[in-house]
């Protein structure tokens, strides 16, 4: 008898989460605290500026406000700083988050280390992903922990099972490899230098793809049975997964679009109401 294919829904993971946040938002508000998060978009990126406003529009939906620094392309690492450290300063910001990537010209990694941790609700500091590697982080990078949510929403279990991550990136492949080592899965994580991938990829249970090429893990590469999450998301709304191919093998699996990335922002908004919160008690 043929099982089922479970579609990993992250609309439906993302409601669930921001419908807890509500309840959380309006006890907040009963102290005068609204959660704020700082978004701040250097040049003119269209992609950039597109996940920018989908992060505003998504914090304003649920009374959350967001506060927009559009800066120009020409800024340079010291200017940005600058700009972070005012944003560290102001108490009514609970959150701030630099999208990634910036002009060349600048120090991203400078830029991002200059977020105070109490803010960095996007998990993008050493300290914040240091944090997550030992397993006690506040904020975990917000893609990793989409896709811890998505398999904790569908009760899927991490102990002992074989996860390969294809990518090594600083916000998606290693903090994603730490968290499931941290939850008792077995985890290889795979990157541009790794020799025989597809039959790696092959040995996994769960396999992430965070590797920003369209359609690049193919149907033969996954075991029968395995659960695929698919973080990529390239040009024309198209995942790292050759999503028709390998659902044929996959039991489970995320889409794209509406897979991993509406949980993303989900997690993001979690994030801030979660850091207000802290603000309220410290204050
Ligand atoms: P990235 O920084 O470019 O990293 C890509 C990783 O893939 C690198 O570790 C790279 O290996 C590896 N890779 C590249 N070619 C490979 C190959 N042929 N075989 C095996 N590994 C290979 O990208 P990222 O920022 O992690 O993002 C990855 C994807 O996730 C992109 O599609 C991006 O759009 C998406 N993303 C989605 C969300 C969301 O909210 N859904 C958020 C962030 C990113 P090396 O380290 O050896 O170069």
């Amino acid at each position: 008898m043929e099982t089922e294919k479970l579609i990993l829904d992250g609309k439906q993971v993302a409601a669930s989460i921001k419908e807890k946040l509500a309840k959380r938002i309006s006890r907040l508000s009963e102290v005068g605290i609204v959660p704020c998060l700082a978004t701040i978009l250097v040049g003119e990126d269209p992609s950039s500026a597109t996940y920018v406003r989908m992060k505003g529009n998504a914090c304003r939906k649920l009374g959350i406000q967001s506060v927009r620094l559009d800066l120009p392309s020409s800024t340079t690492t010291a200017e940005l700083i600058a700009e972070i450290k005012k944003l560290n300063d102001d108490p009514n910001i609970h959150g701030i988050l630099l999208q990634h990537p910036v002009p060349h010209h600048i120090d991203e990694r400078e830029a991002f280390e200059a977020i105070r941790i109490e803010k960095d609700v996007d998990g993008v500091t050493t300290l914040g992903f240091a944090q997550n590697a030992f397993g006690f982080a506040d904020y975990p990078s917000c893609t990793p922990a989409a896709i811890l949510a998505i398999m904790e929403y569908y009760k899927i279990p991490l102990e002992g099972k074989h996860a390969v991550v294809i990518g090594r990136s600083p916000i998606l492949g290693k903090p994603v490899s730490a968290m499931l080592l941290n939850n008792n899965a077995t985890v290889t994580t795979c990157h541009s230098k790794t020799k025989n991938l597809a039959d790696i990829v092959r040995l996994g249970d769960i396999v992430v793809a965070a590797v920003g090429k369209p359609k690049f893990v193919q149907s033969g590469w996954i075991k029968p049975g395995a659960i695929v999450l698919d973080a990529g998301y390239n040009e024309g709304n198209l995942g790292d997964v050759d999503y028709d191919a390998c659902s044929q093998n996959a039991y489970a699996i995320t889409p794209v679009p509406a897979g991993v990335g509406p949980v993303t922002i989900a997690i993001l908004l979690k994030h801030t109401v979660d850091a207000a919160e802290k603000y309220a008690k410290r204050r």
